[in-house]
């Protein structure tokens, strides 16, 4: 019950402050995502070079989870590598189906407090909308031949 408590404040608070809520003039990577059954719309925007996500932010609106999601993406990938980012996305959405062990559990860190929207299932497109936009950004700059079998 402890863990929920604390889950549901991470989630409270990229809501009320949400760090990487901001427009991003010199994204290199802009992408709509929606998600019509809530509602929820957001842009994606990433500044990439060399492979690496400098900075990243997010604009639009929607539900609590799906803006929280989005915030606590950004703060796990900005930083990281292209290849890096979508693992951790791949970790991220097998969360959401309730197959991921301890270890990748820890490596999401904060995204880890959507875990238990794997029980709710008219919450999953709203927790997972920010992730399949990076992806399908990432996919799409990529000069590599995109994976299928995802
Ligand atoms: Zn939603």
């Amino acid at each position: 019950m402890a863990n929920r408590i604390f889950y549901n404040e991470i989630l409270t608070e990229h809501n009320l402050r949400p760090a990487n809520k901001h427009d991003l003039p010199d994204a290199n990577l802009v992408l709509e995502g929606v998600n019509p059954s809530c509602g929820d719309d957001i842009i994606l925007k990433l500044k990439v070079k060399d492979g690496i996500i400098e900075d990243g932010s997010f604009i639009g609106d929607g539900c609590a989870v799906s803006q929280a999601s989005a915030d606590i993406m950004l703060d796990l990938i900005i930083g990281k590598s292209q290849e890096e980012a979508r693992r951790l996305s791949e970790i991220f959405l097998r969360m959401i189906k309730g197959k991921i062990t301890e270890e990748e559990l820890e490596e999401l860190e904060e995204a880890g407090a959507l875990k238990d929207i794997s029980h709710m299932p008219a919450r999953v497109k709203c927790a997972v909308l920010g992730w399949h936009t990076m992806e399908e950004m990432l996919n799409g700059a990529s000069d590599s031949v995109t994976t299928e079998d995802r």
